[in-house]
Parts: structure tokens; sequence; C-alpha cells
């Protein structure tokens, strides 16, 4: 038995993840969830006298900002469509035969309106962006938000449905540059109060294709994209836990962001996985949080 299998099963032995039959779909134990709540008022403790303006939107996006956002462009093997039967009585009775024959029902499904949210940040650009030019002062969200990815695994810090806290702030390249810097900083020393072993390194997006590698080459070669590791499966290939990300101005232009003065926002956005660090916390101090460090139970839980 590998590494990844016999951490998934402890955690499906313990009870902190459930499984669901899929790999990369879990529900989670009571627990589990304490331990995200807890990291997110952690995080709340960093970020809090910053001022960011909150938001929550469901895991379900409009499907044309996601058609405009240019996902399926770059990343069309992540994304997931919702569909729905919208056929008349004579279709639900061959679609109820197909079911009962084990044939293929899904067919005549139709797309909706709706797509999975791939990232926290995406149904923000285009609701700022309806506003108007941003004030003065620029703009700085708070976002969470369930994500899908279609990407399953028995990794079981690769999941296909995970939540995202991102904070996404818009403004000149010095300010959003400064903003991604500063969550660098905070993000290890969260990471020390709990624990935690980090590294951070230079990262690219998974674009698809052979076109993709040259993007992905730019976003390096531009140090557009930062990650923060910690070792949760692998020591030799540590879990990005945090995403450092800046746009340069290509959200400002896509989505018509405008600063006071008309000129093009830029944007970054710094993203924590809440699964992948409970997974990392339970990885290093153990699957009992009674037994876990002092320190650590502290900086969660005061
Ligand atoms: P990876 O390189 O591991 O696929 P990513 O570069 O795709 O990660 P981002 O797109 O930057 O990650 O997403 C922001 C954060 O969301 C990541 O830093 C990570 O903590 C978390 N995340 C991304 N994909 C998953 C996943 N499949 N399951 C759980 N958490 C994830
Ligand atoms: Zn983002
Ligand atoms: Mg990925």
């Amino acid at each position: 038995m590998d590494m990844q299998t016999s951490f998934l099963d402890r955690l499906f032995e313990s009870g902190l993840l459930i499984d669901t039959g899929i790999d990369g779909l879990y529900g989670r134990s009571g627990q589990f969830e304490d331990v995200i709540a807890a990291f997110e008022r952690l995080i709340d403790t960093f970020g809090g006298a910053d001022g960011a303006e909150a938001m929550r939107f469901p895991p379900g996006m409009n499907r044309a900002f996601f058609e405009k956002s240019g996902y399926m462009k770059s990343f069309p093997q992540l994304a997931g469509t919702v569909h729905s039967f919208c056929g008349s009585e004579l279709d639900h009775v061959s679609l109820l035969q197909c079911m009962e024959v084990g044939e293929d029902w899904t067919k005549g499904q139709e797309a909706t309106d709706i797509v999975l949210t791939p990232a926290a940040c995406y149904p923000l650009y285009p609701t700022i962006a309806k506003r108007g030019n941003l004030p003065k002062t620029g703009g700085l969200f708070d976002l969470q938000s369930y994500c899908f990815r279609h990407e399953p695994s028995k990794d079981p810090a690769r999941q296909q449905l995970f939540r995202m806290r991102e904070y996404v702030c818009m403004g000149t390249e010095l300010h959003v540059t400064d903003f991604r810097q500063r969550w660098m900083d905070r993000g290890v020393e969260m990471m020390k109060a709990v624990g935690l072993e980090v590294t951070i390194d230079i990262a690219n997006d998974p674009f698809f294709g052979r076109a993709g590698k040259m993007l992905a080459n730019n976003q390096r070669d531009q140090n557009l994209k930062f990650e923060l590791l910690i070792p949760i499966t692998s020591a030799a290939n540590p879990t990005a836990c945090m995403s450092f990300n800046y746009h340069q101005d290509a959200f400002g232009t896509k989505w018509g962001l405008n600063l006071e003065d008309g000129s093009v926002a830029h944007t970054a956005c710094v993203g924590f996985g809440l699964e992948r660090i409970a997974l990392a916390l339970f990885h290093h101090h153990g699957l009992d949080v009674k037994q876990w460090p002092a320190s650590v139970r502290k900086a969660l839980w005061g």
C-alpha cells in the first residue's frame, strides 16, 4: 500500500473524512469542520484590520461570466457544468427506460445557466465591474466558496469539491503586489503559529495542451504565481496550501475594472486551501486534536 492510500484510509477510519465512493468527494466530520472554522478565525485575525469587504457566493456561478473568463481556454479538463433535464413527458419516459436498462440517461441533459465555481474569486470580478470605477482606495474583498475541479485522485489533498478562502485586491501595480507580499509573509507566520514548516516557491497553473506549456512558462518567468507548500502526502512533493497570484491588468482589462482615474486596475488574489490546511494539521500533529501541541491548540482555539 502506498503512503497516499494509507493516509486517506486513516482519515476514513478515524471518521475525519467520510467515503462517498468517489475519489476526491468526501464528507467531513464535526471535528474536521471545527479545525477549518478555527483556522478561518485565525485568517480573520491576520486579515481583519485591512477592512476587506466580505462576500459569499454559492458554489455555482453565472455561465455567461464563466464563458467570458476564458476558463475553457486554459483549463477545460477541470471544469464542471450543471446540466438538467428539460424535456417533455415523452422524453421523461425514454429517460426512465434508459436508466432501467443501464444505458446512458445523461445524453438528453441540457446545460443550465450555472457552472460550478472553479475558484472563489471568479464571481467577484463581474460583480465589482458592474459597480463602476473603484474608489480611490481600490478594492479589497474577502471570499470563501466551495470550488469544483475535475481532478479525481486518491490523494486526500486533491479533492474535487473543496473550499477556498480568498482575499482579492484591486488597485495599482504597486498596491496589489504589496498586498500579495504582505500575505506571503502572513502565510508563513500563520503556519508557524500552528506548528507547520513551510516553503514558498514559484509556481504555474496547469494550462491545458501544448499552447498551455508556453502560458505556464510565461507565468513562471514573470513571477506571477507563488505557492506556500507543506508536505502532506509526500516529503519530496509538498502540497500547495496557499497560492499568491498576480494577474497584472489581465482581469482588469477583461472585466472592465477601472481605478478612480479611469486607468485599468491591476489585481491579485491569495487563496487558502482550507481542506489542505486541515489535512496538513492532522498529518503533522496526529488525527486526535486533543493530542496536538498546546501552542497549536492555543493558536487555533485561544
Ligand atoms: P495544485 O498545483 O496542487 O493543483 P493549484 O495551483 O491548482 O494547486 P490554485 O488554483 O492556486 O491551486 O488554488 C488555490 C488553492 O486552493 C491552492 O493553493 C490549494 O490550497 C487549494 N486547492 C487547489 N486545488 C485543490 C484540490 N484539488 N483540492 C483541495 N484543495 C485545492
Ligand atoms: Zn483567485
Ligand atoms: Mg491544480
